[in-house]
């Protein structure tokens, strides 16, 4: 491999077709459907997904959540995690051949397009390495011009569950929204027209945890050197051995031989089993390159359940359960209570001690009509509470002066513990608080 130090060997890689190569457009047909409709679609008023990071809010299949469930947001990252981290350890780099949006982008769009524009793999290298005329000019130009239009579709895409996809696209995003767009256009297109495998070989952080996350029960796209070796020679085709015609080589998108073992390289794309498939079919063979264990291919037992996928498996059946529990149990508002800056207390003409709080309501309900919400005053006998009547519509947030007022009494103590019930014709929230007064030692405080 050639590192930043030496010449670019830019990798030609030859079309294939298969039924590896078939499942993986379906996959990327289905992925394309989920990234391109989710943002336009609406739950209940809102956006299916949007991360509106300005208001600290994620819409989520119709729930709201806020910066009070940030909790959920470390579930679920711990959940994607672990989620990679057992799916590696089952099937090696399954997301880099059949989800990684790069892989995606490529497979699905440009490599068509270079393949329509500038030829098959032989006829590309060719007019590469004949330098620049007319005929390279134009089909480079009309190929790149292709590739910005990509580009900014999938960078406004992206965007969109940030921004939302209506205002995006109808031009009434933000400069900075604009802007930021604008920069992740010239990165994808670096990248989808330019960076390619070299992105997964220097700076994708989950190639460079595969050494750890797999071991050799790990089924991962292996060449079968048993059946394969020794290659070449007359009677390699009726043997059903390698008769070493590269095609495997040849369709590789990252410009590895399989054949030299497990490589860190490989984004397990299955494209040389098909390639493979297609010769070893022609001479009656089964491919010697498969999906297998390395493992298997030393002919040694191999268990798909060992303790490395039962641990990571016990972590995400946790993480998930955790998630549920706390999903059962969270309020659709929001409630906080902070003491009114300026004083503790103060003393009312009537002889009422008066204690003044901001009370901060966020109604997460996705429902069009407007939330009512109902304060009370627990731990503190005969007490007054004045608030105004507080009706919220979906993810509306207000702040009201909360005044609880008491008579004053020689017996009451300079701090009393108060409980402040919120409720909602759904759930009830309590906060802890503080009612604070003079004291019956007569201290004051004001
Ligand atoms: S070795 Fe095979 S599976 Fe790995 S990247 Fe190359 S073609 Fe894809
Ligand atoms: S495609 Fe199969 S037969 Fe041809 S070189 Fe590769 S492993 Fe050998």
């Amino acid at each position: 491999m050639l590192g930043f130090t030496q010449q670019r060997k830019f990798i030609y890689e030859q079309h294939v077709t298969g039924p590896w190569q078939r499942l993986r457009k379906a996959t990327f047909t289905v992925l394309h459907l989920i990234l391109f409709v989710t943002p336009w679609v609406v739950i209940r008023g809102n956006p299916a997904l949007l991360i509106d990071l300005p208001r600290r809010r994620l819409y989520a299949l119709g729930a709201i959540f806020t910066a009070a469930d940030t909790i959920f947001l470390l579930l679920l990252l711990l959940f994607l995690a672990f989620s990679l981290f057992f799916f590696t350890s089952l099937f090696g780099r399954l997301w880099c051949g059949f989800a990684c949006p790069q892989t995606v982008f490529l497979d699905s769009w440009i490599r068509p397009l270079e393949e329509w524009i500038e030829g098959d793999w032989v006829r590309r290298r060719k007019r590469d390495e004949a330098g620049w005329s007319l005929d390279r000019t134009w089909r480079k130009a009309l190929k790149w011009g292709l590739f910005i239009g990509i580009a900014v579709v999938v960078a406004m895409t992206f965007g969109s569950y940030f921004a939302g996809a209506r205002e995006l696209w109808s031009g009434q995003g933000s400069h900075l929204e604009y802007s930021i767009v604008a920069i992740f256009s010239a990165v994808w297109f670096l990248d989808l027209a330019w960076f390619r495998e070299q992105f997964c070989n220097y700076l994708c952080p989950y190639a460079r945890l595969q050494s750890a996350l797999t071991d050799a029960e790990t089924v991962l796209v292996q060449y079968e050197t048993g059946r394969g070796e020794p290659r070449g020679g007359e009677a390699a085709k009726a043997e059903g051995r390698c008769i070493e015609c590269n095609k495997c080589v040849f369709v590789c998108p990252q410009g590895i031989d399989i054949r030299q073992g497990f490589q860190l390289e490989c984004i397990a794309c299955a494209r040389c089993i098909d390639a493979c498939d297609i010769v070893m079919e022609k001479l009656g063979h089964r491919t010697l390159i498969t999906w297998s264990a390395m493992a298997e291919v030393t002919g040694a037992r191999t268990r798909r359940v060992r303790p490395r996928t039962l641990i990571y498996g016990g972590l995400l059946g946790g993480i998930a359960a955790a998630a549920l529990v706390l999903m059962a149990a969270r309020a659709p508002f929001d409630a906080t209570v902070q003491r009114a800056p300026g004083s503790l207390f103060t003393m009312d003409a009537d002889g009422f001690v008066r204690n003044t709080y901001l009370l901060r309501v966020t109604n997460k309900e996705a429902a069009a009509a407007p939330v009512p919400f109902h304060v009370t005053v627990e731990g503190l006998d005969d007490a007054e509470v004045i608030v105004q009547d507080i009706a919220l519509g979906s993810t509306e947030s207000r702040t009201v002066p909360l005044i609880i007022r008491v008579k004053a009494r020689p017996d009451l103590p300079r701090t009393i513990p108060i409980e402040v019930r919120v409720t909602s014709p759904q759930r009830s929230v309590e906060i802890n608080a503080t009612f604070k007064t003079e004291g019956h030692i007569g201290t004051a405080l004001r």
